[in-house]
């Protein structure tokens, strides 16, 4: 549940009051220019959701059809499918061990080894499509381990879209999420560390890809008198409604994320000695946000499989959830290249994020507890 303590009751009904409620108002703008400042970039152009600032951010960044783009297996869907949205196409990486972010030694050994320089452009030796972009996405609240990947992206001209959509105010090395690559997309969905209800953000320090995201977000709109088009735009626009709640949401992100991290360092904590529960971990060159506290379950050692704790959780009232289905083995994304991902698929097996709003308070205890000696509670049943 998102926190709604702030101005956000202040703001929205000066946007009320004032009549400004639509897709134009000054709210648009403070808050693209307040996600700009926390990040530190010189552009972010606010859109309706995290998905949609996806599908621009890989239109400005000049993916184009049948291009490649790698991304991670082990993420929600919806890079994967803003790069189907252009006509291009994911190519599918495993995650590391340690963080379970995208495995970048592995990205860059499939450029490497699997891809061919021609002409100035890289090109996937099996598929013969160019590889145009690396699509990273820093989940759970923990960056990825950018450097490999920016060395390589720049060695062979690729293009960096990180999707920062779950780890807003997250640091790698000390820079910040979502201004390590080309440009990066945020979200502010309701499950996500700060919500406007819907909306998001694409966020670059390139001038004229800022302009274009704007552009292509408001309909590509060439004279605003004669409604002229020279491109097939987009209705994404965000609004002012919406922004003036973000704008207090964002107020109290620093806020927000002290009460995760100390959830995260709680469970963390509790769990130490509980025998077949890996806690999710904090690599020494990242400050994680841990938007999504998650721990991987070892059936042996835990007598108890993730999914029969997971049913154990529910039926005391506790919710907590499954990673996401590997994007190479998800329907929709068949037909798309993935190199192995068994990373993916045992992070995907073992997985359980566990309840860890911001407002979540002493039930935490009631979590712990139940995490703890599964034999002893199964015999109550
Ligand atoms: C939430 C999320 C999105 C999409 O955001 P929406 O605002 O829901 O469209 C994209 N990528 C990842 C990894 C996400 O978790």
């Amino acid at each position: 549940m998102p926190e709604i303590r702030g101005n956000e009751w202040k703001y929205v009904q000066e946007c009320l009051d004032s009549g400004w409620v639509s897709s134009v108002g000054a709210f648009v703008g403070r808050f693209e220019q307040m996600i700009a400042a926390y990040v530190g970039a010189n552009y972010a152009v606010a859109t309706v959701n995290g998905t949609a600032a996806l599908h621009i951010a890989v239109l400005v960044a000049g993916v184009k059809p049948d291009d490649e783009v790698l991304v991670p297996s082990l993420t929600f869907i919806a890079p994967a499918n803003a790069i189907r949205y252009v006509g291009a196409w994911p190519v599918f990486v495993d995650a590391e061990p340690e963080y379970w972010q995208l495995d970048c030694q592995k990205v860059v050994d499939f450029l490497e080894r699997e891809c061919q320089w021609r002409n100035g452009e890289l090109y996937n030796k099996m598929s013969r499509r160019r590889v145009k972009a690396i699509l990273p996405v820093h989940i759970l609240g923990h960056p990825v381990d950018m450097d490999p990947l920016l060395e390589v992206a720049q060695k062979y001209n690729l293009m960096v879209i990180e999707d920062a959509t779950e780890s807003l105010g997250a640091r790698y090395k000390d820079r910040m999420v979502g201004h390590l690559g080309d440009i990066a997309c945020f979200s502010f969905n309701g499950n996500k560390i700060i919500t406007t209800g819907g909306g998001g953000m694409i966020v670059t320090d390139k001038e004229g890809w800022a302009r274009q995201a704007k552009y292509l977000t408001t309909q590509a709109k060439n004279d605003p008198v004669e409604y002229i088009h020279k491109e097939i735009g987009y209705n994404y626009r965000l609004t002012n409604i919406q922004a003036a709640i973000g704008c207090a949401q964002l107020e109290q992100l620093d806020n927000y994320i002290a009460v995760k991290r100390r959830i995260a360092a709680t469970y963390t904590c509790g769990l130490r000695d509980v025998r077949g529960i890996t806690a999710m971990r904090e690599a020494s060159w990242a400050s994680s946000i841990f938007w999504m506290y998650t721990v991987l379950i070892d059936e042996l050692e835990y007598s108890m499989d993730s999914r029969a704790l997971l049913e154990r959780l529910s039926d005391a009232g506790i919710e907590a959830r499954p990673l996401w289905q590997p994007l190479h083995r998800s329907p929709p994304h068949a037909a798309s290249q993935a190199t192995d991902c068994s990373v993916a698929e045992r992070l995907n097996r073992d997985a359980l994020s566990l309840p860890c709003s911001v407002g979540l308070g002493d039930q935490q205890k009631r979590v712990l507890d139940a995490l703890k000696m599964p034999k002893d509670h199964e015999r109550r049943y």
